[in-house]
């Protein structure tokens, strides 16, 4: 049997790669995605085990130690990390699996699995990108300053990807990453 696609989407906070998986569901409503452990506490709305799978710092370590992660990374101070017996069991029977993880998590999950496809959502602008931050009011000024210092890094690394998409208009940018998911199935 043919194995599942794993499609990794990278963007930096705030460039809307959770609106833009939720949407490509709406094309494709046979797509999984994977839900990640986190050390990050919730924001607002956001719930366990369909956001992240909320965890303390000891009950991350205990998964890294029993090798349940395929990989993880530290983002903007806390832990992240994929579930590796979801990923495994989805693609191999025959589903693709998008993961929407930082730029660390893509270099390794590129490694592991070569035939994986990279997809880097773009905002139009670093001025989008920090009215988008604001406008959804989910961090303190703080964090939005962290994660825009981090932006700029994480977009120069953008040209490592297979494909970059500049999320413009959210059904167009979903569109696109169908297109993506279809021409590499073909
Ligand atoms: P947020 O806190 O905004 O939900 O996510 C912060 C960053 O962590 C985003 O770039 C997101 O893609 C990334 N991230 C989420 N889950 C994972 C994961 O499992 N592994 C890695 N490496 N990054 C992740």
């Amino acid at each position: 049997m043919k194995k599942g696609l794993v499609i990794v989407i990278s963007s930096p906070s705030g460039g809307g790669k959770t609106a833009v998986c939720r949407e490509v569901r709406k094309f494709i409503p046979a797509i999984k995605f994977s839900i990640s452990l986190t050390t990050r506490p919730p924001r607002r709305g956001e719930k366990n085990g369909r956001d992240y799978f909320f965890v303390t710092e000891d009950e991350f370590k205990k998964y890294i130690r029993q090798n349940k992660l395929i990989e993880y990374a530290l983002v903007h101070n806390y832990y992240y990390g994929t579930p590796k017996d979801f990923l495994e069991k989805t693609i191999s029977r025959g589903n693709d699996i998008i993961l929407a993880i930082d730029v660390q998590g893509a270099k390794k999950i590129k490694r592991i699995y070569p035939d994986a496809v990279s997809i880097f959502i773009l905002p139009p602008s670093l001025k989008v990108l920090k009215q988008r931050l604001q406008k959804r009011g989910l961090d303190d000024k703080e964090t939005i300053e962290t994660r825009l210092k981090n932006a700029g890094k994480e977009i120069k690394q953008s040209k490592d990807y297979e494909y970059i998409v500049i999320n413009k208009k959210l059904t167009d940018t979903a569109k696109q990453v169908c297109s993506i998911i279809e021409s590499e199935h073909n």
